[in-house]
C-alpha cells in the first residue's frame, strides 16, 4: 500500500510539473500540433470489417462516459492497418479457449481528445491527454479492450472494470479473484504476443509498438475511407 501511495504521489507530480510545463495557463489549442518527421501513411481500417466476431461496446457513442453525452457519432473502432491486422489474429487464437476481444475504444479522432480537456477544470487536467501532445488513441495505435465469453457474449469478469481509477486498473494489481487476474493476464499475454504493451496503469490500455511512426489524426469516423 505505501508503495502504492508513493508511486500515485510521484506520478502526480511528475505530470503536475509536465502540465505546468505543457500549457494549463494557455489556451486551448484549435488545431492538431504540426509534426515535423517522416511519418507512414494513415490507413485506419475498420476492425470488424476485418473480423465481425471482435465485439464492440463503444462507450464514447453512448452516455456511458466521462463526458456524460455521446462523443463520438458512430459506434465503430479503426485502427491502423498493421495494429488492425494484429488484433485480429489475436482474436482468432482466443477462439480455441472459447473467448473473442470485445472493444471499448481504437482511433480517436483529435478534436475528440480536445472536448475531455475543454470539459476538464483546469485542475484536474493532469488526468486527461493535453491536446498540445495528442494520445496514441489519435495515432490510431492504441485500443481500449477486454475478453468476451464466445458462447454467452458477455463480458469477462476482470481485476476491475473500464475506466476505473483505482489501484485495480494496473495491470500488476495483485488483488481479486484467481480468476479474474488469470483473465486479465492472457488478455495481456495475446496481446504481447502480436507486438502490443500494455499501459502501466490501466490494464485495458494497449499501444502497438509502432505507434512512433503515425501521425496524429482528426478525421472523424463518417470520414474514415
Ligand atoms: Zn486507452
Amino acid at each position: 500500500m505505501k508503495r502504492l501511495l508513493l508511486l500515485l504521489l510521484c506520478g502526480l507530480l511528475i505530470q503536475t510539473a509536465f502540465a505546468q510545463e505543457a500549457d494549463l495557463s494557455h489556451p486551448s489549442p484549435k488545431n492538431p500540433p504540426k509534426e515535423k518527421g517522416d511519418f507512414k501513411k494513415t490507413d485506419l481500417v475498420e476492425l470488424v470489417s476485418l473480423d465481425p466476431s471482435i465485439k464492440l461496446d463503444i462507450r464514447y457513442a453512448t452516455d456511458n462516459n466521462l463526458v456524460g453525452r455521446p462523443v463520438y457519432t458512430q459506434a465503430r473502432a479503426f485502427l491502423q492497418r498493421p495494429a488492425a491486422e494484429a488484433l485480429a489474429k489475436i482474436n482468432a487464437s482466443l477462439k480455441e479457449k472459447g473467448l473473442g476481444l470485445m472493444v471499448f475504444d481504437g482511433y480517436r479522432p483529435w478534436s475528440v481528445t480536445k472536448i475531455f480537456w475543454d470539459i476538464t477544470p483546469v485542475e484536474d487536467r493532469i488526468f486527461v491527454a493535453d491536446p498540445n501532445q495528442g494520445s496514441r488513441h489519435n495515432r490510431g495505435c492504441a485500443v481500449d479492450l477486454t475478453l468476451y465469453d464466445l458462447a454467452t457474449g458477455q463480458e469477462i469478469e476482470m481485476t476491475g472494470v473500464y475506466d476505473e481509477m483505482t489501484e485495480r486498473s494496473y495491470p500488476e494489481y495483485t488483488g481479486g479473484t484467481e480468476k479474474q487476474r488469470q483473465m486479465r493476464d492472457l488478455l495481456r499475454s495475446a496481446m504481447e504476443a502480436e507486438g502490443f504493451t500494455v499501459y502501466e496503469y490501466e490494464w485495458w490500455h494497449f499501444d502497438f509498438n509502432d505507434w512512433r511512426s503515425y501521425r496524429i489524426t482528426n478525421v472523424p469516423f463518417e470520414k474514415v475511407k
